[in-house]
């Protein structure tokens, strides 16, 4: 099949307004979509800045800065996005929020649009249900944080998904610059049914007085020679996200281990929910 020309982005937050950026970067237009006119402001923001360092740093020409910018449309309506050829979900990790969302792109896109969600730990199958006669159509298609930096494109078939939509989305992921690896539909998949459980183990160990955050971090980073410790990579991807992963990887799994820690609940209930809010296991508002 032709290459995709333009992909809708349902979810305008940390990880939408990146794929959107990456799809128009990759010659592709992006609508980005969110029920937030102040989440589209930020990610329009986030998209301006971003190019104009790009443009800085000499990775592209302003006239490619330009037409990349032009590509991007903002909408609060899935309606005005009809007419992309590809759609991904990427809005709140929640099952009842994600099926009601695929309910509405099933009524909104064409018949050979493919449905794919950008779930980091909700079964593909589940959220399939919802859809059911376009079930062939649907498929996981996780980017990883930051989208423009970050290679890998966890792909997940569920129950019914069709060879067809596998592999267009195999050559969406390539045509958008990256590697797609495959993994079956089990709650959290590989990348976050390791992560997870670590991020959880580090929130337990500073609960439990084993070490401050600026400790964890610095012996994990060190030791295991990563680029940020688990508890700042918990700030950079929200903690009501790793609390929502968490939640749904406690009970598919059925196991209390990946139940999340009180300290983690504790800051999300405060509404300290790391980078997006400034504030979560650290402190970035003098920042
Ligand atoms: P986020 O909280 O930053 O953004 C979610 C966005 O969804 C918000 O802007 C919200 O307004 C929007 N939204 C909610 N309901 C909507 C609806 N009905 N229609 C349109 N928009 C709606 O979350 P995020 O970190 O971008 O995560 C989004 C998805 O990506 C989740 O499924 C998450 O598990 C997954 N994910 C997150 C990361 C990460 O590091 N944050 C990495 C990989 C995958």
């Amino acid at each position: 099949m032709a290459q995709v020309k333009s992909i809708a982005v349902i979810g305008a937050g940390t990880m939408g307004s990146g794929i959107a950026l990456t799809a128009a970067v990759s010659g592709i237009d992006a609508f980005t979509v969110d029920v937030s006119e102040e989440q589209l402001a930020r990610a329009k923001a986030y998209h301006g800045k971003t190019i104009g360092r790009n443009v800085e740093k000499q990775r592209m020409t302003q006239d490619e800065a330009d037409a990349a910018v032009s590509r991007i449309s903002y909408v609060t309506e899935m309606d005005a996005a009809s007419q992309a050829e590809w759609v991904v979900e990427a809005a709140t990790e929640q099952a009842d929020i994600k099926k009601k969302i695929f309910k509405q792109m099933h009524e909104t896109f064409g018949d050979d649009v493919v449905l794919a969600t950008n779930t980091s730990s909700i079964s593909i199958t589940e959220i399939a249900a919802a859809v059911d006669d376009a079930a062939d159509r649907v498929i996981g298609m996780h980017f990883f944080n930051p989208v423009p930096v970050m290679k890998l494109v966890e792909v997940i078939r569920g129950l019914a998904t069709s060879e067809q939509t596998t592999t267009r989305t195999l050559e969406l992921a390539q045509a958008m610059g990256k590697t797609a690896v495959p993994a079956n539909d089990r709650a959290g998949f590989v990348s976050n049914r390791v992560l997870m459980p670590m991020i959880n183990e580090a929130f337990y160990a500073w609960m439990e007085g084993v070490a401050e955050p600026e400790a964890i971090d610095e012996i994990m980073k060190l030791g295991c020679n990563w680029p940020m410790g688990p508890l700042r990579l918990a700030d950079f991807i929200g903690l009501d996200v790793c609390h929502d992963i968490l939640m749904v990887l406690s009970r598919e799994l059925g196991q209390d281990k990946y139940f999340p820690c009180p300290r983690l609940r504790q800051l999300v209930t405060a509404g300290r929910l790391g980078n997006k809010t400034r504030h979560g296991v650290y402190d970035y508002r003098e920042a």
